[in-house]
C-alpha cells in the first residue's frame, strides 16, 4: 500500500449501550433495520455500495414460492414466511410491494407431474393440480403439456421497492443509514464492539453494543467467517420488455418451471425472468451465456420471450451453508474478537443474519422480526438456522 493509499483515522461519536450496527443494506440487512429499529433499538446501518440492494437483492427476480425445487416440497415455516412478508410490507407503509396472487409451476415432465400431483394432494389447502386443459384454459399463453400445480399463497415482489420502504421505515424509527460505508473489521471490547469501516479512503471506527453481519457475499472479506463454510451460487436475472403478442394476456406474478418469469408488482408490466446457477463463477456481472441459457429456458414456458427485448442484466451470489438451503442467523460461532481467524475469543457480540441462499424473501421477513426475541435469548434461535461452524 503506498503511502497516498492510507487512509486518514478517524471516530465516529459514542453510542449507547443499546446500539446496534447492521453491516449490509440488501434484505437481511434492511428487514432487520427495519424490524430492530421499530423495537426501539437505536439502529446504524452501514452498507458498502453507493446505494442499497444492489447485491443479491438487485438481481433476485422476487419470486415468492413457498412450494419450490423440483418436487415441490414446503419451505420452512411456509405459512409463518408468508405472513412475516405480509407484516413488514404492511408495517413499512409498502403492502403494494407483495402481490400474493399466486404462483404457477408448469411441470417441465411426466415425471415431475408425478411429484406436483403429490404435492397437490398432500397440501390440498395450499396447492392445486391444474390438468393440461385447466392450466390452458386459466393461462393459455402459458404453456403446460404436463400440467401445473398451483400454489394460490404465493405471489412476486418487488425487492427494490421493498427494501427501499423498509430503510424509508426505519429511518423513522430513527435509525441511520449511511452508503458507501465498508466494514472492515472489529474488535471486541468488554460491554460492546469498535467497529472498523472505510468511507471514501478514510478509516473510520463506530463503537455499538452489537455488530450484526449481513453482507451477502462480502462474507469473503472476513477469515472471521469461515467456519460457517459458506458457499456462493452466481446467478443472473434479465429485465425484459413484454412482448406485443403478451400484452393483455393473463400470467400469474409468478411462473416457475424452465426457468421463471415473474411480474413484480410496480414494474410497469416488464418481467423478471431467471436464472442461471454458477457455482465456479470468476465475476458477478451478466454474461451473453446466461442471457441465452435463461432466454432458451423461459420461451419453453412463454415462446415469445424468445425474441423478447432485453432492458437490462443483472448478477449476484446466492449464500448458503454447506448442505442447507436454510439461512445462518446467532452469534459468530468460534467467533474471535477482532474479527480474525485467531486471537481471542469472541463473547458474542458479533452475530450474524446471512446466507438466505436463494429464498430471501420467506426467510428475511420471519427471522428479522424474531430478532429481537433472539437478542434477548438466543437459545431461542432455532435449531435449524442458528450459525454454525461449518
Ligand atoms: C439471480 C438471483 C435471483 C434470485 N431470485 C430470488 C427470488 O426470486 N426470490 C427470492 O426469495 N430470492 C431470490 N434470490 C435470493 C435473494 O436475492 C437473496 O436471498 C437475498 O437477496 C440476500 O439478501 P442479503 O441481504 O443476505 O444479501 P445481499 O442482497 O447481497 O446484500 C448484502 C449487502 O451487503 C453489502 N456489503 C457487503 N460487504 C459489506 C461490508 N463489508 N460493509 C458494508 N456493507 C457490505 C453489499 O453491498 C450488499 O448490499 C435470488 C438471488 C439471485 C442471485
Amino acid at each position: 500500500m503506498s503511502k497516498r493509499d492510507v487512509p486518514e483515522k478517524h471516530t465516529e461519536g459514542p453510542m449507547s449501550a443499546t446500539d446496534l450496527l447492521i453491516a449490509g443494506g440488501g434484505l437481511a440487512g434492511a428487514c432487520a433495520a427495519f424490524c430492530l429499529s421499530r423495537d426501539g433499538h437505536a439502529v446504524r446501518l452501514l452498507e458498502s455500495a453507493s446505494e442499497p440492494a444492489t447485491g443479491a437483492s438487485g438481481a433476485a427476480a422476487g419470486s415468492v414460492n413457498p412450494f419450490m425445487a423440483r418436487r415441490a416440497r414446503p419451505a420452512w415455516r411456509r405459512d409463518d414466511a408468508l405472513a412475516a412478508l405480509r407484516w413488514v410490507a404492511r408495517e413499512a407503509g409498502a403492502e403494494e410491494t407483495f402481490a400474493q396472487d399466486g404462483v404457477l409451476r408448469p411441470a417441465r415432465s411426466a415425471k415431475q407431474a408425478v411429484f406436483f400431483r403429490d404435492t397437490a394432494s398432500t397440501h390440498p389447502e395450499r396447492t392445486a393440480w391444474l390438468a393440461p386443459e385447466t392450466a390452458a384454459e386459466r393461462f393459455p399463453a402459458v404453456q403446460s403439456p404436463h400440467g401445473a400445480l398451483w400454489i394460490p399463497g404465493g405471489g412476486a415482489a418487488n425487492v427494490p421497492a421493498l427494501i427501499e420502504a423498509l430503510l424509508r421505515a426505519a429511518r423513522e424509527h430513527g435509525a441511520t443509514i449511511e452508503t458507501g460505508v465498508r466494514v472492515t473489521g472489529w474488535d471486541e471490547r468488554p460491554g460492546g464492539v469498535t467497529v472498523e469501516a472505510a468511507r471514501d479512503g478514510t478509516a473510520t471506527t463506530f463503537d455499538a453494543a452489537r455488530l450484526l453481519l449481513c453482507v451477502g457475499m462480502g462474507f469473503a472479506a472476513f477469515p472471521a467467517l469461515a467456519p460457517l463454510g459458506l458457499r456462493a451460487v452466481k446467478g443472473q436475472t434479465l429485465r425484459l420488455r413484454r412482448p406485443p403478442s403478451l400484452q393483455g394476456e393473463r400470467l400469474p406474478p409468478s411462473l416457475s418451471g424452465s426457468g421463471y418469469v415473474v411480474s413484480p408488482p410496480g414494474s410497469d408490466g416488464t418481467l423478471l425472468a431467471g436464472s442461471t446457477y454458477d457455482h465456479d463463477a470468476r465475476h458477478l456481472r451478466p454474461t451473453d451465456e446466461g442471457r441465452r441459457y435463461i432466454l432458451d429456458r423461459v420461451r419453453r414456458m412463454l415462446p415469445p420471450l424468445e425474441a423478447a427485448e432485453i432492458l437490462e442484466a443483472q448478477a449476484g451470489a446466492r449464500v448458503s451453508p454447506p448442505g442447507s438451503p436454510l439461512p445462518a442467523v446467532g452469534p459468530l460461532p468460534g467467533g474471535r474478537a477482532k474479527g480474525h481467524a485467531s486471537g481471542p475469543a469472541s463473547d458474542g457480540r458479533v452475530w450474524v443474519f446471512t446466507a438466505l441462499g436463494s429464498r430471501g424473501l420467506l426467510t428475511a421477513p420471519l427471522l428479522a422480526r424474531a430478532l429481537p426475541a433472539f437478542f434477548d435469548d438466543p437459545a431461542r434461535i432455532p435449531d435449524a438456522v442458528r450459525a454454525q461452524a461449518a
